[in-house]
């Protein structure tokens, strides 16, 4: 679906996909989780899910003539993390808006992990005081106008790299590869399990799953603790991105399922619930998740096994988006392991 689309490669190429043994035996032996490491996905400052978005979107960075990549996050945003390393691979500046989306315990959270990682690829990053939202913000109008300002061109790449034309495009590309490593494993997954904020990873899967029949086994972890928001920008991502591609059919908004009851207590934050279900995946498996969302998404995932969501002798795909470096904010929440 993807061929007419001009990709800038920055991931290694298609991704991992391994058993998780212990972690299905763990919990009952009655379905088999296997997991694809997007979390391992490039040599690009950790990679993670937003790489396989900007493949889609750099070629068009570039053709506009743009010398500044400019985004936005929290403060322990991955996803402009990855926009400062693409930045700094393809030879363009970057400049990073960072609001306060997290209430946090670290004194040293807007220190480390992905923060520190953007100040050393180069990035300037500005810190500023406004709480979570997925949506265009004020603060990142006025760092587009600032470069311009300085004679600089911006090209202009929204929260998640999401509500972008080209958004949805690379998780499009992982549906497929999905359908290719299938056919090589003898395989089929019945469930796909994703986290769930800005929308365009989920949104993507739905149209690249959809054209199999399969948009309804995405299965969705909200992590943003805004849920009505992300399903909506979701359901348009998809559409928009189904017209893109050309997929023949619509999405609908039944096609979305997204679980509410793992975000709490806020975005960012992670509950006791979230916290042991970081341990027990690291214990178990020694695969880490992060407090923010792939932290939540595992949780998700055991909860609903051990209800019984899923039937038994289901094969289930955990998404793996990456994240981890974030974890270096949370080392109060950690400091006893
Ligand atoms: C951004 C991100 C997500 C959520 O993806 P969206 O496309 O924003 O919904 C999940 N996990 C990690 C690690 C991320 O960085």
């Amino acid at each position: 679906m993807l061929e007419k689309f001009e990709k800038y490669q920055l991931t290694f190429g298609p991704t991992q996909i391994e058993k998780l043994n212990s972690l299905s035996k763990y919990l009952g032996g009655d379905v088999e989780i296997y997991a694809k490491r997007e979390d391992c996905n490039s040599g690009l400052a950790f990679g993670g899910n937003k790489l396989r978005k900007l493949e889609y979107i750099i070629p068009d960075a570039i053709a506009s003539g743009a010398d500044t990549l400019v985004s936005i996050g929290g403060v322990q945003s991955n996803h402009t993390r990855l926009v400062a390393a693409t930045a700094a691979k393809i030879g363009f500046k970057c400049k990073l808006i960072q609001e306060s989306w997290v209430p946090h315990e670290d004194a040293v959270y807007d220190r480390v992990g992905n923060i520190m990682l953007s100040r050393i690829m180069g990035a300037d990053v500005e810190l500023v005081d406004e709480g979570f939202d997925i949506g265009i913000r004020k603060s990142w109008e006025n760092a587009l106008k600032e470069v311009t300002e300085k004679g600089g061109k911006p090209y202009p790449i929204p929260a998640g790299a999401s509500v972008h034309k080209y958004g949805g495009l690379g998780f499009v590309g992982f549906a497929e590869e999905v359908r290719a490593q299938e056919a090589e494993m003898d395989i089929k997954f019945d469930y796909i399990i994703v986290c769930t904020v800005t929308g365009s990873t989920h949104a993507g899967m739905l149209v690249g799953f959809a054209a199999d029949g399969r948009a309804q086994n995405v299965i969705g972890i909200d992590a943003s603790g805004t849920p009505l928001k992300t399903k909506a920008q979701v359901l348009e991502i998809a559409q928009k991105t189904a017209k893109l591609v050309e997929l023949g059919t619509d999405i609908r908004e039944s096609d979305i399922i997204l679980h509410e009851d793992y975000a709490y207590p806020y975005y960012g934050v992670p509950s006791e619930e979230t916290k042991n279900a970081i341990r027990i995946c690291a214990q178990l498996e020694g695969m880490i998740t992060d407090p923010v969302y792939e932290g939540k998404s595992m949780q998700g995932m055991m909860d609903l096994i051990k209800k019984d969501y899923f039937p038994k002798g289901s094969k289930i795909l955990y998404v793996h988006l990456g994240g981890v470096p974030a974890i270096n904010g949370y080392g109060y929440a950690f400091r006893n392991g």
